[in-house]
């Protein structure tokens, strides 16, 4: 059912969270557009400036990695600006009061641990960009480490341990998924009552199957996107209006 307007859809959903006792949220790159950061489909998001780089071609070519790490320092003072939306302080003020158990996440801003997420609870699908790994060895590096030595050396740094390439500690397209986020997912999919996708156009496979499994487990389905999604027909509600708007009034004190 999609809300007639954005007061009956608030209002439905406040019913829907008093109702249930085990909320999942599931959430991409829309809760954090009204923080500064840029979705990747939206007019203006990333994909209309730069095509994504596939793990292969930045395995393979330095000047692929180079172009990674430019890329991803041109975007440091928007991620080193953001703070936690109304989405992102609905959300923790449930977790807060015990309705939520962890979160599931296709953004790799850490916003939802700023928002007041224990690291354990926030479950990233496609990493974090906070921080750096070697894709090799997995030795973990901070941004500055990195931006020092591609400054100084005016080339993207390789691992101090075993030389391998060092690369945001982000799941690029054509990168295995890590194993256990996909595993803790569908645990929480398959055991929540009512499960709200928030700010993903769901074309992201297999991310976007979680919607479809916890509806096929029991759970309910809320949609809150403000532009039409493919799981729409099977969603108990949908709400296609501002994140920001719909969850504000869900801000705990
Ligand atoms: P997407 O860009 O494909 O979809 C975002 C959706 O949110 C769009 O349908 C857009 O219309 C909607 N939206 C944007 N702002 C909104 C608002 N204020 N209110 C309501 N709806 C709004 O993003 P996705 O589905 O998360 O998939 C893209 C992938 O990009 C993710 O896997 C993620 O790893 C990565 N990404 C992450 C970030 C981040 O961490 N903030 C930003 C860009 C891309």
């Amino acid at each position: 059912m999609i809300a007639s307007d954005l007061r009956s859809g608030v209002e439905r959903l406040g019913v829907m969270i008093a109702e249930s006792s085990v909320i999942v949220p599931f959430t991409g790159a829309g809760i954090s557009t009204e923080c500064g950061i840029p979705d990747f489909r939206s007019p203006g998001g990333l994909w209309t400036r730069n095509r994504p780089i596939p793990f292969a071609d930045f395995v393979a070519s330095s000047d692929a990695r180079d172009e990674a790490w430019r890329r991803r320092f041109a975007m440091e003072p928007a991620f080193a600006a953001a703070r936690p939306g109304r989405g992102h302080r609905a959300l923790a003020s449930l977790y807060k009061a015990d309705k939520i158990p962890a979160i599931v996440t296709q953004n790799i801003d850490n916003l939802h641990q700023v928002s007041g997420f224990a690291a354990d609870h926030v479950v990233e699908l496609h990493g974090n960009t906070t921080y750096a790994r070697c894709i090799g060895c997995g030795q973990a590096y901070d941004l500055p480490w990195v931006r020092q030595r591609f400054d100084a050396a005016g080339t993207a740094p390789d691992c101090m341990i075993c030389a391998e390439p060092v690369k945001t500690a982000t799941i690029s397209f054509g990168q295995a998924m890590p194993e256990d986020a996909m595993r803790r997912a569908a645990e929480l999919a398959q055991q929540c009552d009512l499960f709200l996708a928030i700010g993903s156009s769901l074309v992201v496979w297999p991310a976007a199957g979680f919607p479809l499994m916890a509806r096929n487990s029991g759970a309910k389905l809320v949609i809150i996107n403000n532009e039409p999604t493919e799981q729409d027909d099977i969603a108990d509600l949908v709400i296609r209006h501002d994140i920001g708007e719909t969850l504000g009034p869900f801000v705990g004190n």
